[in-house]
């Protein structure tokens, strides 16, 4: 590559994944592990190999302790146990024996040889229906990629939380977890290769406002760690050495920005309220605790949607009913009485817990995830759905069940929250007799079958995330058919439509979770489709908003209609696209430099 290439300014183009402007030194993550290497060992140097395994072995043995003594420190003893198990497996007599007699009966080096020891011990443990044994897998799982890195010297992946310096992160990927726990002050934003506008990681990056941009290919070799960036999040541009004109051209973007944002800011206390007159429940989505300042400054009407999987992740043990109860409630006492709607665990797909090995399945997004691991894993379900019904004693609670896709689920959850309320009452623990049940409909099965799905609950939050992704065989995390993802797909718009036909038919009321909730160019499409409130990460609120109060319903039932009878989901974006910036023209005007 030319000085020119490296110094000269570049520019990328990804996936906006979460608004916003940011600039600053990139740091890139790197990943990708080095394969495991795999060579003959002449005879006379096996006994060197040995000594290399127990070298290992009593350095990881160090490292463990280390990290214990630190854990014991910050949190306290029994957190710090849980390395015990780490240290068995150290020492573990079948672990050593087999390492050794494969080294020396087959004449390989030491990493093929706990490579193959290992992979082959914790596929039989994980296979193993029973808990205690599956832990024990994951104990391995941590232990052996320790040990491993000790034998190759490599470093362990450079630890986001451990930042020194504020950055733009570039890396193949971010977990959901990993997303969660980034420190806003110090990650100005970031990029990955990897991911969609829909995965949990693009949506937390929302939640947390920093802006994002995702899909961008090869991003982590094209960049270089400390190269100055500009990152669009608006657009999905990613400026590398920007000159003094792109920053002149930003700045003035910046500045646009800030008077639209001034000009939501002065309707944040009004209602959602067409131009006819018709009020629009507009509620947020939310993850964590945190979240509920978010929810209270941009005027949210309460919580739609509360992801309580981020309650499970990033931690060595199941949340305790007490746990959970503490998080329900601190969020149901701090905004009633607007309402909280409470989804249960929907652990699976691209949200797995750190602690809980889930054996490995072909399609994760179509496998034993939320409402399908919670009938069947009824602890964690009971401390869940105890936890929230105790919250509900605020009067504000309301349950909703995730991946619903037949009314028989629905039947059985129902028939547990009933147990549990009576669990409750004998133990003179208070909830709220009357808690609503609701069902999210993100399965197509659902939609077409919502009917029976409407008898037995209050409320439909449709989550478009997974419908599409459903209905269309398209996955919502595949950034190479990103463009096949298509929220206006006819065949998407007609399960929704029959959604919100079945709710209006059982007097019931229906609203949409997901991402499509939150882009004002589709507000006046899924509300002429009957669509009646909107639940939303709380910084988009305001935006979507502004074009409700510029809405007359006729406009939006007229392009429902028409969407209706359209073949082409193109057709449908362009006209819903042109009535919003018809009636909202300053919301757009700003979209590229
Ligand atoms: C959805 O699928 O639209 C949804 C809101 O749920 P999640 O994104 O958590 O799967
Ligand atoms: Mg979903």
């Amino acid at each position: 590559m030319t000085d020119q290439a490296q110094t000269g300014e570049r520019v990328y183009k990804g996936i906006p994944a979460s608004a916003g402007i940011c600039q600053g030194k990139a740091f890139v993550l790197h990943r990708t592990q080095s394969p495991i290497p795999r060579r003959e060992v002449a005879e006379a140097d096996l006994p060197q190999e040995i000594h290399r395994f127990e070298q290992a072995l009593l350095l990881t043995r160090q490292q463990i302790l280390e990290v214990q003594r630190k854990v014991s420190q910050a949190l306290n003893a029994q957190e710090a146990s849980i390395f015990d198990a780490h240290l068995l497996v150290l020492e573990d007599p079948t672990l050593i024996d087999s390492v050794t007699s494969m080294i020396l009966s087959r004449k390989i080096n030491v990493e093929a040889a706990f490579q193959e020891f290992t992979d082959k011990y914790t596929a039989t443990l994980s296979a193993i229906d029973d808990a205690y044994l599956r832990e024990r897998a994951t104990d391995m799982r941590d232990v052996s990629s320790r040990l491993m890195n000790n034998l190759m010297g490599r470093h362990e992946n450079t630890d986001l939380q451990h930042l020194s310096q504020p950055c733009i992160v570039i890396t193949e990927d971010l977990s959901p977890s990993e997303s969660a726990l980034l420190d806003h002050k110090l990650v100005l934003g970031f990029v990955t290769e990897a991911g969609s506008k829909t995965s949990h990681t693009a949506i937390m990056a929302r939640s947390l406002q920093i802006p994002a941009i995702v899909g961008l290919k090869d991003a982590s070799t094209k960049i270089k760690s400390g190269t100055h960036l500009l990152l669009d999040g608006y657009n999905g541009s990613l400026i590398v050495n920007p000159t003094d004109q792109s920053l002149f051209e930003y700045g003035q973007l910046i500045r646009r920005h800030a008077s639209i944002e001034e000009k939501l800011q002065s309707i944040q206390s009004l209602p959602a309220i067409t131009l006819c007159g018709k009020t629009i429940t507009l509620s947020a989505n939310i993850e964590q605790t945190s979240d509920i300042a978010a929810v209270k400054s941009f005027g949210a009407d309460g919580v739609g949607l509360f992801r309580t999987e981020y309650l499970y992740i990033n931690r060595d043990s199941m949340p305790t009913e007490e746990e959970q109860f503490l998080a329900y409630h601190s969020v149901a006492a701090a905004l009633k009485p607007a309402p909280v709607i409470i989804r249960t665990l929907d652990l699976g797909g691209d949200k797995f817990m750190s602690h809980l090995q889930i054996p490995q399945e072909m399609n994760p997004f179509l496998g034993w995830r939320a409402i399908r691991f919670c009938l069947e894993e009824r602890e964690v379900f009971r401390a869940q759905l105890r936890a929230i019904l105790r919250a509900s004693a605020e009067r504000n609670v309301k349950i909703m069940y995730p991946m619903i896709s037949s009314y028989s689920e629905i039947e059985k959850a129902n028939a547990f929250v009933e147990e549990y309320k009576c669990e409750l009452r004998s133990e003179n623990l208070p909830f709220d007799e009357n808690i609503e049940v609701g069902a999210m409909i993100e399965i197509p099965s659902a939609a077409v079958a919502a009917d029976s799905l409407a008898k037995r609950v209050k409320f439909f939050s449709i989550g478009t995330n997974d419908l599409i992704q459903y209905s269309l065989a398209v996955d919502r995390l595949n950034e190479r058919i990103a463009q096949l993802y298509e929220p206006t797909h006819p065949a998407v718009l007609r399960l929704i439509k029959s959604t919100t036909d079945a709710a209006q038919r059982h007097g019931i009321w229906c609203g949409v979770c997901g991402e499509m909730a939150g882009d004002p160019l589709l507000t006046p499409l899924l509300l002429g489709l009957g669509v009646t409130e909107l639940s939303i990460a709380a910084p988009l609120l305001p935006q979507v908003k502004f074009l409700i109060r510029r809405l007359k319903m006729d406009d939006a039932c007229e392009l429902a209609a028409f969407a209706l009878q359209c073949e082409s989901g193109r057709e449908i974006l362009e006209r819903s696209h042109a009535l919003a910036r018809r009636i909202a023209p300053s919301l757009f005007e700003n979209d590229t430099p």
